[in-house]
């Protein structure tokens, strides 16, 4: 069982409670929803091995104690280092002591908000590339989390808060040390929520309630947190009856945020939230150091985009639709095209843009279209710019040269912002053994090198100018984990 040492910290005089078993925060996620491995590729993560993460307050650990056809659970430990702990707090104003000896690195807090963020980022995004229509359906789910803090308000504020969104709560609260149970009870339940819901949707309650129940963040609020609790409480947070609370409580109270927090809320405010949650994304993914890579590209693209002044834009090899979210947020784009070869990315691109609860205004400036890169299309001329955002990787060689024929010779954008992986990076990635690729359908990946030589053939061939530079964090020797070119039309 778990034991809490009650400690006083001298500054405030604040009485704080420290876990010192082994025990560890742990998300635990069951289904028994046949076959209940499913969950496995929901998560994004493989039921027979256990994975390890960094981040920037410790590691955490994700497994699977029991992976049946008929029962999996998913575990996500969390395991935080104290050191962590007050790199992550440096330049809040909180002082020495109160960084290393507080609950934090043993209780849920915001800290697993962050993990579930980092670590079950897909899931919470409600993407699945290998099977998405499982993340659409909602199924028989039990997320079990051990020591929870559930202050000013106990259980019945806990009942409060995932009632309304139709779990069961079971709650079992834990004595502040079962040695001294003069000490009176703790502040920690172990709380089981049952529900049928889309893993995506018990995610997002999980990354903002979670916090909430805590009510006492490990890092001070900046207005980035408005955006992530807009984006996070999405669908759900405006109609939830104690949104008010819930919005105070992830906020610190800060009047001025919960007010921008309740406004964007609203669904007849004049200004239009998810514009400002998508910039806000944008803010964040450039502030924070361990955004997933490839928000970090779509980042760079939507800047690269953004600074040639293009009005029609196209987005080829567009997928499921990430940048088009973003492109169509900002109304600086006055014409997004999105084209991909698969039918079924592009229902999911569509999908998710209806969901993103975009201005009418906004939708209408996407449009769909269902072809290939390596043909000259008339639909695709007269853009001022064009994304091809990890796709030539995904074309046969010798294709390569009809496709560049086609973009830069046919359609000729006076733009492109084209990105492809770094090979020489590769031997980073732990786990992808020698020689090969990080994709199962990438045809090749190039050195920089390699890169470099085939965007100066296509400048020359038709008459752009390229600048290149790396992707995500670089390695002195090994470059960016990818590289993007920004081509611009020289010759008319
Ligand atoms: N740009 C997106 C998707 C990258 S995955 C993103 O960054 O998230 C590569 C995409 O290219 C896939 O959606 C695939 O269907 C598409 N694709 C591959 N070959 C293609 C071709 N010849 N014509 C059109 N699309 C193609």
């Amino acid at each position: 069982m778990s034991r809490f040492a009650k400690l006083r910290t001298p500054r405030r005089g604040r009485t704080r409670y420290i876990r010192y078993n082994a025990y560890r925060m742990l998300l635990t996620i069951t289904t028994s929803r046949a076959p209940a491995t499913d969950l496995g590729w929901l998560l994004h993560k493989h039921p027979a091995k256990v994975q390890s993460f960094e981040l920037s307050f410790g590691r955490a650990h994700v497994f699977y104690p029991e992976a049946t056809d008929d029962r999996c659970t998913a575990a996500l430990l969390l395991d935080a280092d104290p050191v962590g702990l007050a790199r992550a707090n440096r330049g809040t104003g909180n002082e020495l002591l109160a960084q290393y000896v507080n609950d934090r690195p043993y209780v849920a807090s915001s800290f697993l908000s962050v993990a579930i963020a980092q670590v079950y980022g897909s899931a919470l995004a409600g993407s699945c590339k290998t099977r998405p229509e499982l993340a659409e359906e909602p199924l028989p789910l039990v997320a079990r989390i051990t020591a929870l803090p559930c202050r000013r308000g106990g259980e019945p504020f806990l009942r409060k808060l995932f009632e309304p969104l139709g779990y069961d709560v079971r709650a079992t609260r834990h004595p502040l040390d079962e040695h001294f149970p003069e000490w009176g009870e703790s502040p920690y339940f172990t709380v089981e929520l049952r529900a049928t819901v889309r893993l995506a949707d018990l995610l997002s309650h999980l990354y903002v309630l979670v916090p909430v129940l805590d009510d006492e963040k490990h890092y001070w609020v900046s207005a980035d947190e408005v955006a992530k609790l807009l984006k996070h409480g999405e669908g759900w947070l405006n109609s939830h009856p104690e949104k008010e609370q819930i919005a105070a409580r992830y906020l610190r109270r800060q009047q001025k945020l919960v007010r921008s927090a309740l406004a964007g809320l609203a669904s007849d405010d004049a200004t239009d939230p998810d514009e400002a949650a998508a910039e806000h994304d944008l803010a964040e993914e450039r502030l924070e150091s361990k955004v997933s890579l490839h928000e970090r590209r779509l980042a760079a693209v939507l800047a690269e985009l953004q600074a040639s002044g293009a009005k029609r834009v196209l987005d080829l090899g567009c997928g499921e639709g990430k940048l088009l979210r973003l492109l169509a947020a900002d109304a600086r784009f006055a014409e997004v095209v999105g084209l991909d070869a698969s039918v079924r990315s592009l229902e999911i691109a569509r999908q998710r843009l209806d969901r993103a609860r975009l201005p009418d205004s906004a939708r209408e400036r996407v449009k769909l279209l269902h072809g290939a890169l390596a043909y000259r299309d008339a639909r695709l001329n007269d853009f001022d710019a064009a994304a091809v955002v990890e796709v030539i990787e995904h074309l046969d060689p010798p294709r390569l040269e009809a496709f560049a024929a086609a973009l830069f010779g046919s359609a000729r954008p006076r733009a492109v912002v084209l990105t492809t992986p770094n090979r020489e990076y590769n031997v980073k990635f732990e786990g992808l053994p020698a020689g090969k690729f990080r994709h199962a359908d990438h045809r090749f990946e190039w050195s920089r090198a390699e890169f470099a030589a085939w965007c100066e053939g296509v400048c020359a061939r038709h008459g752009y100018t390229a600048r290149l530079q790396p992707l995500g964090d670089t390695d002195p020797q090994l470059g960016g984990p990818s590289q993007l070119a920004v081509f611009v039309r020289t010759a008319g």
